[in-house]
């Protein structure tokens, strides 16, 4: 042990560098000697060793002071001290701390990143008026909670998870094949770091229970069919730390009795009688918010549509209403009374095909087809 380099010249610091210092010292270091930068490389993985070594020693308060006074003989007496490797239990902590931004969380497996809980989804039925004006609703999903029992922990209360055999606490276990280091998720404790010896009686060690808690969500106006509304945090809950996954409702609009849709137009077909549409009227039309009336001009033809500015469904993105479109169809009666079939053959009489602009043009189309 006597060739051991001195701490304090491994990370390149002075004997009176402070916390922040030491670790943005070993952090670059670190950085360039990282087995994972450095596949296969003996001697940069001996480097990274002892650099973890000399930041682990001189993070700690006390470690330091002892080192301080007594050089590397301070932890070569077997015991509770530093002795092979850098595998010691509470490194994937200092690994966390200095990397934990690096590397994001995510992509590094083990216990310091967790498991993002499982993404849900849910069909939600919603009513013509609530998808096109949006409401809140209170949705019942089942899911998984965090155990309350054991707070997630999985462990039963008062009793902790004792630190993997296997792997030492990192989550990981490292082996050569050929020239690269490969790490994989240890198997004993499917990369938690830690195995639970005496599991909470409530949810069995999975620290988390299933259940039907009402989720409120509000819905925004405009949705249609086929949307899908993304709850961000409201699936199942993470594990270890993990964050909870999403929920997505998939939403389905009823069909309405009077009410389709276009876009954030709102089409309806109104009925009108033959004398209302040759003499004009004011008829009721139903819209999204009750009945309104509206003025049709005398002569109106079947299947005319008139448009009701700013009557239609909010727009999901931006401000504006989509418009209403009524489309009016002309009813010819079914059924006369004598005194009705008199008066439509007088009109019948007087009817000359010369005073209808639309029958004569097509009739005149007609005449040019066939002569
Ligand atoms: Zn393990
Ligand atoms: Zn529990």
């Amino acid at each position: 042990m006597a060739t051991k380099a001195d701490y304090y010249e491994l990370l390149g610091v002075g004997r009176t560098a402070n916390a922040e210092e030491l670790k943005k010292a070993y952090r670059q270091a670190a950085l360039r000697y990282h087995p994972d930068r450095n596949p296969g490389d003996k001697a940069a993985e001996e480097k990274f060793k002892e650099l973890s070594e000399a930041y682990q020693v001189l993070s700690d308060a006390e470690k330091r002071a002892q080192y301080d006074r007594y050089g590397h003989a301070a932890f070569e007496q077997g015991g509770a001290g530093f002795s092979g490797g850098f595998y010691s239990t509470n490194f994937e902590d200092i690994f966390n701390d200095i990397f934990g931004d690096f590397f994001g969380g995510g992509g590094r497996g083990g216990r310091q990143a967790g498991q993002r809980g499982e993404d849900l989804s849910y069909n939600l039925e919603l009513s013509f008026e609530e998808a096109a004006f949006g409401t809140e609703k209170t949705v019942a999903v089942p899911r998984m909670i965090m155990c309350e029992t054991c707070h997630g922990k999985g462990a039963k209360p008062g009793t902790s998870p004792k630190t993997c055999t296997d792997c030492r606490g990192s989550g990981q276990v490292r082996f050569q094949q050929g020239f690269f280091t490969i790490a994989r998720t240890c198997n004993q404790c499917g990369g938690q770091g830690t195995v639970i010896t005496d599991p909470c009686t409530f949810c069995r060690g999975a620290g988390m229970t299933r259940t039907t808690a009402p989720v409120k969500v509000k819905i925004p106006a405009g949705v249609d069919s086929g949307a899908r509304l993304k709850l961000r945090g409201e699936g199942d809950v993470g594990l270890g730390g993990g964050p909870a996954g999403s929920l997505f409702l998939l939403i389905q609009v009823r069909d309405h009795p009077l009410f389709t849709r276009q876009g954030a137009d709102v089409v309806c077909e109104i009925p009108i009688r033959f004398a209302q549409a040759a003499l004009g009227a004011e008829i009721e039309i139903p819209t999204l918010e009750g009945k309104i009336k509206m003025k049709i001009p005398p002569g109106t033809q079947s299947g005319k549509v008139f448009r009701l500015r700013g009557k239609g469904i909010a727009s999901l993105r931006g401000s504006g209403r989509g418009d209403q479109l009524v489309r009016v169809v002309v009813e010819t009666p079914r059924q006369l009374s004598s005194k009705q079939r008199a008066l439509l053959e007088e009109f019948a009489r007087l009817d000359g095909a010369d005073v209808h602009p639309m029958s004569k043009g097509f009739f005149e189309k007609v005449k040019e087809l066939f002569g």
